[in-house]
């Protein structure tokens, strides 16, 4: 798969709206009950790969975990935030995956001043 999580989760949310488009379509004017349809299943499966790519592509992908400097035991997020721990880092705690992006968790090591 080469589609990158961006153009994923793009599709996914295009991929949403038609399907509540026909959705309200068809239960205002086809059935009025329970919407169905081929179009209708043909997004979802559609929808349903989508999903699972974007899932996949997040156990592949990365979100780099940086040691912050002001604050012990605080790690700064490449997704954006941060997380402290009560002692040590990622590998002590067996932390894997982050937990706000849900990626993988790659260190970036402390810069060391000891040369
Ligand atoms: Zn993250």
């Amino acid at each position: 798969m080469s589609m990158s999580p961006e153009k994923i989760t793009e599709l996914v949310a295009e991929m949403e709206a038609k399907i509540a488009g026909l959705y309200r379509e068809f239960s205002a004017h086809v059935l009025p009950e329970y919407p169905s349809g081929e179009d209708i299943r043909f997004l979802e499966r559609m929808l349903t790969a989508l999903r699972q790519m974007q899932e996949a592509s997040k156990t592949t992908e990365t979100c780099t975990w940086e040691y912050s400097e002001d604050v012990t035991w605080s790690w700064e997020t490449s997704c954006g935030t941060s997380f402290q721990f009560n002692d040590g880092g990622p590998i002590e705690n067996e932390f894997n995956f982050c937990h706000h992006c849900g990626k993988r968790i790659a260190i970036n090591p402390p810069q060391s001043t000891q040369g």
